[in-house]
This record gives structure tokens, C-alpha cells and sequence, in this order.
């Protein structure tokens, strides 16, 4: 079936090019690097490992960079085994040879991870003045960011016995965690979550509503099972967050991103403050849908009028590319390598994965990027949102490969961003009013996803670890009032939530995975709304500042990042200014 979409479409010759990495399995480079970076984890261990502390600003650079130059090879050969095992998940030549290279990593890691542990020992007013040091400008950044970490350092012993022991912990939970989702079976037809939950977006009321029965009938009967994995990672986020020395449950996620604890509040309370927002829009939903009342098993129904033409993907490039060169040549001049010089795969097809990415690659090659095309509006937006990503990292290659990843919170800007160029120049194309009118629905849902949604889950994250802290292991009944209680706060009256909804905490895997992971996406989504106002307001004047932001990857902190664009991220204007872009798209659904 894919093959004639893919025929349709004109898919079938997108296909990357990976000789940039290495001719093929057999290129004789592939197990040269592969003992280069062997002997050289070594070399760096036997010439370093006890005198970290006595390095002059010259002899740090020195290791740093050897590292730098290590990582960057072995990023090379990962890249290169994980974008052929993305396209080819089922052959086993490619997926050894992928296990391989996990494997030669994490010996490679072992002989490289005394630095971080011995460069944080350093004393402060020593690391002050070499981090003060000319000479050491270039990794200023990155040595200061891994310094952060030092207060909530273990002895050598404690962290080797915890790395040791890790295995058998969180890690391992999340994975009973997959494992019984991945077998849970749903109603008669005993299908899977994903079937079960794409039905949520059917058209047909009576087919999302049995699909909400079904959810709840295959969590109940396993929720024994999910609140202790549940209650477990409570724990075990209290424990190592109280030997670790983090005054709260998010105090370890807000020092990852590079955010002040404040700062997140900040952003936090101004969503909470416009909830009418998503009132607002499901009141209007309600109405298009033509219910009574909505409930929350139809807040994913499809809009009426959004249109269904198959877009090929010659269409699809024109769309992102001329969206793009209206904003900016150069973005649209480095987008469009990706299709000429062979960067992106983008058929469907048998073993490869789904979804879609950009990844970085090393500084030295170019980004590629991954998508499954199947010719509708949503797809042309992701191919748009993973070429901001490739030109983002396009752009701060030049960094280093220390230094050109961003933060989290600063992850999403460049592909958010190239998402929206798109929807606008979409939007003016179209003519017929109630198209355009679901076209902004789909806009707003998709904002809402990462916006309002996830500070809800946010909120529902703050009262779960704080209770268990505070009272101990915790009732499913208990997680679910709070729950509840978090959701009715967004939600209003405008969605009745049924007792079903209640335990639909039980299947979401951030909570797990990742706590208090949630709020960055909304972080994102809002940062670009406001961008894009300044971008509005002062035209082609914003274009080289914004470049430039893309340029510099994560050499700086957030802060540092967005002080050009006058953007204080501890005003809380600036989040307002974010939400009422939102609002203004409401109105005009409204
Ligand atoms: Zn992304």
C-alpha cells in the first residue's frame, strides 16, 4: 500500500545519502575511527586522570579539546549506525552494528568519565580564575554548565556505585512500564493503545466514545500494576533528589534547562492565568461539532471543512521553501540543500520508524533529517518543523560540537518558528472562509497541546511529587483526584470530563520518563508566538538577529540567548505577550 502512496506522492527516490559519513559498512574508515577512538579514551585516561586538578587554563584546553575531538568522531560512527538502523529496523547486520557502537561508547565512557568528576573537585576560587582565562573562552560555556552540577556531586565512589547500580532503577522501571503497555490489549478486539487512541480522532461520536471505554477498561484492569510503578519513581525522584541536595522535585529539570526556579513560576502562573483560552475555543468547537455538551472523548474530533487533498511532495517543498525565502533567502538557501544534496528520507516504508527528526550529526558533516510523508497539511508542517531544526543546526555547527546543542527549553524555537512561517503563508492562500476556519482550529490544537496541556500536567506533576513527599506512598484514588482537580481547572466547564478520564494519568510517559519534562514545550511554543510578534513588528530588521540566535547553538545560557531581542523571560509581560498572539487566533474563530 505504501509503495503506490509513495508513487502518488513522489517519494520514492527521497532518499538520504550517507556517503557523507562513510562509503558503507565495508569503508576501511569505520574501524580505523573505531580504534582511533579506543586508543585515544585511553591515552586521555593515562595522561589525565590524576593531575585534572593541576592543568593550567593551556594544559585544560588542551584535554578538553582531545575530548571534544573524540566525542565527534565517535558521534560520526553513532550517526552513521543509527540513521541506518532508523530506515532499516528489522536487519540485523544494521542493528549489530548499531549494538556495537552502544557497546564501544560505554567502554569508551568509562575511561573519559573521570574528567566531568575531577573538574567539578577543582576548588571554587581555582576554577573562577581558570574559567576567567583567555585562553579557555572557547569552552567557557561548557565548562561552567558541567560545574554546575558539582553541589550535587557524590564522592567518586558513591556516583560509581549509583552508575553501577542504575540498570537496576529508574531505567529499569520505566521499561516494566513500556512492556506492560506494550501488551495491554483493549476491548473485544483486543487492540493495542495506539488503535485504540487514534480512534479518538474518528469523526463518528460513537466510535471515540467506545474508544474511551475501551482505554479505561484496559487501564483498570492493570492499574495495580501502574500506580506501583507510579508510587516507585515517586520515590525514587524524593531520594535522589534529597541526596543529591535539589530543594524540590523540579529543581534538577530547571538547572538541565539553564532556567531559574523563578523563572519557570513566571511562565507557569501566566498560563494558568488564561485558561479561558481553552474554554473559550472548545465552547466554539462544541458548537461546530453541533453537541449538547462536549465531553472529553471529543476534544480530538476532526473539524468540519478542513480540507483533504493529497499534497505531493514537490508541492510540499515549494510550500516550506517559499515560506521560508519570504522570511529569508539564506534560510531558504540552506533548507534547500537538504532536498538537492540528498539530507532527508521522507517515504513510508516497511522497518523503518515512524514519526520523524532532525538529527545534528557532527559539526564537520551536516544534519539530516527524517520524516514519514503522506502527503496532508500536517505532514508539510513537519517537514517544515524538521528543516528548522536541520537549519538551526546547519547554522551552529561552526560552534563545535560542544557547543552547538541548545538547551530543552531552546530546542524547539527554530523548528515552532519554521512551523509557523508556514501556517501563515498557508493561511493566506486560502480562500473559502470555513476552510480557513478549521485550518485555524488545527493551528490552535496543536498550540494547546504544547501550551495548556502540558502546564496542566505541569500543575498535576507539583501535586503528585509534593504529596508523596509529604505523606507518603499514594492511593490510585488519590492520584486521580489530583488529577481531576488539574484537569477541571483548564478545562472549565467548557469540557465535561466523565469518571472515565479520571486514570488517564496512568498511560502518559513523561510522568515516568522524564519528571517535570512537560513544561518546555510550552516554554517553546511561547517563546516563538512572542518572537514571531516582535518578527511582525519590526520586519526585516528581526531576520539577521534571529539567524544570528540560530548561529550561536547553546554557547550561552537562555538568558544570554534572547537579551538581543529586549526579551526578559522574568517579565511576565513577555508570556502575556506570547498567550495573546493565541488569543488574537482565537478571536478570529470565534
Ligand atoms: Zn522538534
Amino acid at each position: 500500500m505504501s509503495d503506490s502512496l509513495n508513487t502518488l506522492l513522489g517519494t520514492n527516490e527521497i532518499k538520504w545519502n550517507l556517503t557523507d559519513l562513510y562509503s558503507g559498512y565495508d569503508d576501511p574508515v569505520i574501524e580505523d575511527d573505531i580504534s582511533f577512538c579506543q586508543n585515544e579514551a585511553k591515552a586521555i585516561n593515562s595522561e589525565y586522570a590524576d593531575r585534572v586538578e593541576s592543568l593550567t587554563a593551556k594544559g585544560l584546553y588542551a584535554l578538553v579539546a582531545r575530548l571534544e575531538n573524540l566525542e565527534t568522531r565517535l558521534g560520526k560512527l553513532f550517526t552513521f549506525a543509527f540513521l541506518n538502523f532508523a530506515t532499516h529496523t528489522h536487519d540485523q547486520q544494521v542493528s549489530a552494528f548499531l549494538q556495537r557502537m552502544q557497546e564501544t561508547g560505554s567502554s569508551i565512557g568509562k575511561d573519559t568519565v573521570f574528567f566531568e568528576l575531577a573538574w567539578n573537585m577543582v576548588n571554587q576560587e581555582r576554577a573562577e580564575s581558570l574559567l576567567a582565562d583567555d585562553e579557555l573562552a572557547h569552552y567557557r560555556h561548557y565548562l561552567e554548565n558541567v560545574r554546575k552540577y558539582a553541589p550535587h556531586q557524590l564522592s567518586e565512589i558513591e556516583e560509581k556505585i549509583l552508575l553501577e547500580r542504575a540498570p537496576v532503577g529508574r531505567g529499569s522501571w520505566t521499561t516494566l512500564f513500556e512492556k506492560v503497555m506494550g501488551h495491554m490489549k483493549f476491548g473485544e478486539k483486543q487492540r493495542t493503545e495506539e488503535e485504540v487512541l487514534a480512534d479518538l480522532y474518528n469523526p463518528d461520536r460513537a466510535v471515540r466514545s467506545a474508544a474511551a471505554e475501551e482505554l479505561t477498561g484496559g487501564l483498570k484492569g492493570h492499574l495495580h500494576i501502574l500506580i506501583h510503578i507510579f508510587n516507585t519513581l515517586l520515590a525514587e525522584k524524593m531520594i535522589s533528589d534529597r541526596l543529591r541536595n535539589y530543594p524540590g522535585w523540579v529543581s534538577s529539570m530547571n538547572l538541565g534547562n539553564e532556567l531559574e526556579d523563578k523563572t519557570v513560576g513566571m511562565l507557569i502562573e501566566a498560563v494558568v492565568n488564561r485558561y479561558d483560552i481553552p474554554q473559550r475555543y472548545y465552547k466554539v468547537k462544541q458548537k461546530m461539532l453541533g453537541l449538547e455538551e462536549l465531553l472529553d472523548y471529543d476534544r480530538y474530533a476532526p473539524v468540519p471543512h478542513l480540507s483533504d487533498k493529497k499534497i505531493t511532495w514537490q508541492e510540499g517543498r515549494s510550500m516550506v521553501l517559499d515560506a521560508f525565502g519570504e522570511f529569508s533567502p539564506r534560510m531558504a538557501e540552506i533548507a534547500g540543500h537538504f532536498f538537492d544534496k540528498k539530507w532527508i528520507h521522507a517515504p513510508v516504508h516497511e522497518g523503518k520508524r515512524g514519526g520523524a527528526f532532525a538529527h545534528p550529526c557532527v559539526p564537520e558533516v551536516h544534519p539530516y533529517v527524517l520524516v514519514n510523508y503522506t502527503g496532508n497539511l500536517r505532514d508539510v508542517s513537519t517537514v517544515a518543523h524538521e528543516l528548522g531544526h536541520g537549519v538551526h543546526q546547519y547554522l551552529a555547527a561552526e560552534r563545535g560540537y560542544y557547543s552547538s546543542n541548545t538547551t530543552l527549553v531552546l530546542s524547539e524555537t527554530a523548528s515552532v518558528f519554521a512551523e509557523l512561517l508556514v501556517f501563515n503563508s498557508q493561511l493566506g492562500l486560502l480562500e473559502d472562509k470555513e476552510e480557513k476556519k478549521a485550518f485555524i482550529c488545527q493551528k490552535l490544537e496543536s498550540i494547546f497541546a504544547t501550551v495548556f496541556r502540558q502546564i496542566s500536567m505541569n500543575r498535576f506533576e507539583d501535586k503528585v511529587h509534593n504529596a508523596r513527599r509529604a505523606q507518603g506512598e499514594l492511593k490510585s484514588e488519590e492520584v486521580t483526584d489530583f488529577w481531576m482537580a488539574t484537569q477541571r481547572e483548564m478545562f472549565g466547564d467548557a469540557v465535561v470530563l466523565s469518571e472515565n478520564y479520571g486514570i488517564w494519568w496512568s498511560y502518559i510517559p513523561h510522568f515516568l520518563h522524564t519528571p517535570g519534562y512537560v513544561y518546555s514545550y510550552a516554554f517553546g511554543e511561547l517563546l516563538v508566538l512572542s518572537l514571531f510578534a516582535l518578527y511582525k513588528k519590526e520586519g526585516a530588521a528581526f531576520v539577521p538577529q534571529y539567524l544570528e540566535l540560530l548561529a550561536a547553538g547553546g554557547s550561552r545560557t537562555p538568558y544570554q540567548l534572547l537579551d538581543p531581542f529586549g526579551v526578559n523571560l522574568d517579565d511576565p509581560q513577555f508570556w502575556n505577550d506570547g498567550l495573546q498572539i493565541i488569543d488574537d487566533l482565537l478571536k478570529m474563530v470565534e
